[in-house]
């Protein structure tokens, strides 16, 4: 997943785009425990290197559904939100998840217009129920983005 919430400051922290600094403040509150999944709320810890995107992990494997995204996900995800916040930095997010609407899962990215249109992304590996749910009470619309298949 690519963000976490931050004990320290009780706020999100999305990994892209991070100098070295940051990277080893990372590292270093995801072995303290301050680092927390915003779906599951259980901790942390951040990965990041030569070969590895860097992204934030469960300690203990569970069944959160941020568990075990394939790289492919995180990358489009990456550059949709990168391109997201061309257009909107103020607003772009990725993994929202709010309580409140209803979701049958996190959205991958999230923006709102400066005319408070919403935009939705949900990334889609294979044939999904999402928009199945029949929801009505949805406030928003969610474009479904596929990932083609030959990418994986
Ligand atoms: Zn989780």
């Amino acid at each position: 997943m690519l963000k976490a919430f931050r004990r320290k400051t009780n706020k999100p922290i999305i990994a892209i785009r991070l100098d070295d600094a940051l990277v080893a403040e990372l590292r270093a509150e995801g072995q303290a425990d301050g680092l927390i999944c915003p779906l599951c709320n259980e901790g942390l810890h951040f990965r990041e290197g030569a070969l590895v995107r860097a992204h934030f992990a469960h300690w203990v494997r569970s069944d959160c559904p941020a568990c075990d995204e394939p790289v492919e996900l995180l990358d489009a995800r990456v550059a949709l939100f990168t391109w997201l916040q061309t257009k909107f930095p103020e607003t772009a997010t990725v993994e929202f998840s709010d309580p409140d609407l209803g979701l049958p899962r996190p959205v991958d990215c999230w923006a709102t217009t400066p005319e408070g249109k919403t935009l939705a992304y949900w990334l889609c590996r294979t044939r999904c129920d999402v928009m199945q749910t029949g929801d009505r009470s949805l406030s928003f619309r969610a474009a479904r983005i596929w990932l083609r298949r030959s990418s994986f």
